[in-house]
């Protein structure tokens, strides 16, 4: 029996992961990888110690994010007790890993060129037509550590900058991924969740608005059934071949009918959010209950449901949750520029109402601190 789970990582994330594992009577404790201590994530003055003690803790160990130490995820899988696996985990945290992956599962993703030195970086242009986006392939999130070119005029500026961002990223095996752009039609996410013995489960697909990189604004989809099977035949083919235990989340491309994979990310996600209050299980409760052992709960929409994100701010105006169907999760951090401070769920009866409803609260939040998601809302 589970009774005790370790988080690698201690944000928002792992908090959400312990509010949901209570109920079910599990007890999260997080590792913060920046100070070494195990933690409350739900008051993370409290210690616990070392990692090691957070593994002996625990019963079964995840992962908030994928950039972690291969130290770190060396011990845990030695311990036997991480799910998912370190491989599995390690796929989301360099590109390299990750585009293998993807040719290996057979799923069709950006035609793309590893880039380590100029000769790969001419070769690159040569097979990839213009423009290009050229990503890091370590530590790359949020739009960080990115390079777009779109004419020759500027290969060797962006080669000079690209250079420089290698080699002082040497002693990590720091490399660059090229990556055609994709004239997409929108951005979608798939949120999924494996079990053990193989048990695969859905959400419906969610629209993602993003501003300066950052995710913004978060729709849940109305399901269509072209779409929806072509995304559970992405997420089983990447699942299985990963033998993948919990929420994996997936980033996609829509072009046309069709779609691409971006990136995935092996744990539970921004664009996931929406579950807390739109599905019967939310992402976080599923990812608990497959690391456990237990049974997968419902991934149906419930509600139409979208997630405005609160960035850089802690201040909203409560007055919004006199608004049915609007929810606030805080995160319990301190305000800073580009900082994901806690997130605005707003459901409403019918997709046909819920632009509406997402108007109306974006009329109560203030211009200064929610320009950006202001501008995406009112185009809808
Ligand atoms: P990423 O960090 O890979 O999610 O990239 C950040 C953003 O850049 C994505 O959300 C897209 O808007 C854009 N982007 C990334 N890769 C591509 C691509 N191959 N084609 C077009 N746009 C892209």
């Amino acid at each position: 029996m589970t009774h005790n789970i370790l988080v690698l990582g201690a944000g928002q994330l792992a908090r959400m992961m312990a509010l949901e594992a209570l109920p079910l009577n599990l007890n999260v404790r997080a590792f913060d990888v920046r100070s070494n201590q195990v933690v409350n994530p739900l008051a993370t003055g409290q210690t616990f110690g070392d990692l090691h003690a957070g593994i002996e803790f625990a019963d079964v160990i995840t992962a908030e994010f994928e950039h972690i130490s291969d130290d770190v995820l060396k011990v845990c899988q030695a311990s036997g007790k991480l799910k998912p696996t370190s491989t599995a985990i390690k796929t989301g945290g360099d590109r390299r890993i990750e585009k293998a992956a993807l040719e290996q599962c057979g799923v069709a993703n950006a035609k793309h060129h590893i880039v380590q030195t100029q000769q790969d970086f001419e070769d690159a242009i040569a097979k990839l037509s213009l423009p290009i986006i050229f990503k890091s392939a370590l530590d790359g999130y949020d739009g960080k550590g990115q390079w777009r070119l779109k004419s020759m005029d500027n290969a060797q500026a962006i080669w000079a900058e690209m250079a420089e961002f290698i080699a002082t990223g040497n002693d990590r095996n720091q490399g660059i991924v090229a990556e055609q752009m994709v004239p997409f039609d929108r951005e979608v996410s798939l949120i999924g969740v494996r079990t053990a013995k193989g048990e695969t489960l859905i959400y419906p697909l969610t629209e993602n608005h993003h501003s300066n990189g950052i995710l913004s604004l978060s729709i849940a989809q109305q399901p269509q059934p072209k779409l929806a099977a072509q995304a559970k035949d992405i997420f089983d083919k990447l699942a299985d071949t990963l033998e993948y235990v919990g929420v994996l989340a997936v980033e996609l491309f829509q072009v046309g009918d069709h779609l691409l994979v971006n990136e995935i990310a092996p744990r539970v996600h921004n664009s996931g959010h929406w579950t807390q209050q739109g599905a019967d299980t939310s992402q976080f409760n599923n990812h608990i209950r497959a690391v456990a052992g237990l049974a997968l709960g419902d991934t149906n929409l419930t509600r139409p449901t979208a997630m405005i994100n609160i960035i850089g701010t802690d201040d909203v105006d409560p007055a919004i949750l006199q608004i049915a169907g609007v929810h606030i999760h805080w995160y319990g951090k301190e305000a800073r520029p580009g900082r994901k401070m806690g997130h605005i769920n707003v459901c409403s009866d019918r997709f046909e109402t819920l632009p509406a409803k997402l108007k109306q609260v974006a009329s109560m939040l203030s211009d200064s601190d929610f320009a950006d998601v202001k501008a995406l809302i009112s185009a809808l």
